[in-house]
């Protein structure tokens, strides 16, 4: 079996949706997950809000237009009367519960079930539809299986166990319908997966079920070797290791959640990224393969912090860097890049929140400079250190550019570059044309 996830805006209209219905059914057997309609979590988190605000009027003013959305994609996704009665009631039934918290008091466990409901919406419309076109399909409850632990991890146990359960109480379908994003927490009430979640959910259930693929359908054809945004001509690469797409991930090549991948990557189960627009077009295959010493993308990360302590302490001695590390650690704030000298270190941040306390404490240990607005440039790809010349092919394209960073060896898949976010647009563009033209 295969794991199909189709996000917001693959299941946005009652047209998309019928068109997610031509793609599934391809004569395999398919499990799909499926995200909320594009805005309906957007728009939940609103109500909350007012709820929170207790501003019932508002919540329910938000409630009844989403309601409203909701009837005129009813109306022109089902042929038959019958189907639009019966959507229409499972609708009105989540809007009426959404409309009941009117009398609650109003915390986060009632938000987490408000939040709930965009993806059982998208869920029981598809199943519906796929029902009224006869395709042999069934609703498998995600609140039934997909669950976290204590800590807000999977419990991969508990997923396993209950899917599998549930996939054999419902034999001989070609295609399962899922929620993805929503699960229970250790104490069983409704919770998520955070924003974006769904491709986790996608990739956890693969895990589950030991599918033979997961598909990740978007409305990109893959992950592009450069950012489209600033560079012309940029194109989707073939074939990425998990690693290569890990390190993707986190510079905002946004079409790929980075929790998705770990359960997949664990599994030695690819991730197929795929484009709804354009069903043909190969796409991203993920997997534990890596093409050997191919330089496949450049992507940025804006918004970064540069931090450099500089200290005659530091020289020969040990314990400095935990010294520094600490400080990071007990102001919550996560380290990127990190390069060092005798006599220094430069690490990088993407989130300024404690910058103030960070700079104080570090100011104890050392000179301290600080520069803001700047970007990572990195580049992914096979760059394992036995190949020569990508380093130079790198720093040569960028020669006429300042750079303030370079890290190269934590692993063997990428080289960071920090720049300032004025040049950004300059480096991304030669890098392409040294590397991919
Ligand atoms: N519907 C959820 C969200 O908008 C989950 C997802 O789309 O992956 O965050
Ligand atoms: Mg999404």
């Amino acid at each position: 079996m295969k794991v199909l996830k189709f996000g917001g805006t693959s299941v946005g209209s009652a047209e998309r949706m019928k068109q997610v219905a031509k793609l599934i059914m391809n004569g395999e057997k398919n499990l799909v997950v499926l995200s909320a309609m594009s805005g309906t979590t957007n728009s939940l988190v609103e109500i909350a809000d007012y709820f929170y605000k207790n501003n019932t009027a508002g919540a329910l003013e938000k409630i009844n237009m989403l309601e409203h959305q909701y009837t005129d994609v009813i109306n022109e996704l089902y042929e038959k009367t019958e189907y639009k009665t019966k959507s229409t009631e499972i609708v009105h039934s989540i809007f009426d519960y959404l409309r009941s918290f009117s009398k609650h008091v109003f915390t986060i466990f009632e938000e987490k079930a408000i939040l709930a409901q965009g993806e059982l919406l998208s869920t029981n419309m598809f199943q519906l539809y796929l029902e009224e076109i006869g395709a042999n399909s069934a609703l498998l409850p995600a609140l039934d299986y997909m669950r976290i632990d204590k800590n807000n991890e999977p419990d991969t146990a508990f997923i396993t166990e209950n899917l599998n359960s549930i996939l054999v109480e419902n034999p001989g379908k070609d295609i399962y319908i899922t929620q993805g994003y929503i699960c229970r927490n250790f104490y069983g009430e409704i919770d998520n997966l955070q924003r974006g979640g769904s491709d986790y959910s996608a990739s956890l259930i693969g895990a589950a079920i030991k599918a033979k693929e997961i598909q990740i359908w978007t409305d990109i054809d893959g992950m592009h070797n450069n950012d489209p945004r600033y560079v012309e001509g940029t194109k989707p690469v073939p074939m990425l290791h998990f690693e290569e797409a890990a390190e993707l991930a986190y510079f905002g090549a946004k079409i790929l959640h980075p929790t998705c991948i770990l359960p997949a990557k664990l599994h030695n189960i690819p991730v197929r990224l795929l484009n709804t627009m354009d069903p043909s077009a190969p796409g991203t295959l993920i997997s534990n393969k890596r093409v050997k010493g191919i330089i496949e993308a450049v992507a940025a990360k804006d918004g970064i912090t540069a931090i450099k302590i500089k200290s005659g302490h530091m020289l020969l001695a040990y314990g400095f860097l935990r010294k520094v590390f600490e400080i990071f650690e007990s102001n919550q704030t996560p380290i990127d890049m990190i390069t060092t000298s005798e006599v220094g270190v430069s690490v990088t941040i993407d989130n300024k929140r404690k910058l103030n306390e960070i700079v104080d404490d570090l100011k104890k240990f050392g000179t301290v400079t600080v520069d803001e607005d700047m970007v990572i440039i990195c580049v992914v790809g096979d760059l394992e250190y036995e190949l020569v010349g990508f380093q130079a092919k790198v720093i040569n394209a960028l020669k006429d550019i300042p750079v303030r960073m370079i890290s190269y060896g934590g692993s063997n898949y990428n080289i960071s570059l920090l720049i300032k976010a004025e040049d950004k647009k300059k480096a991304l563009n030669l890098l392409s044309e040294a590397i991919f033209d």
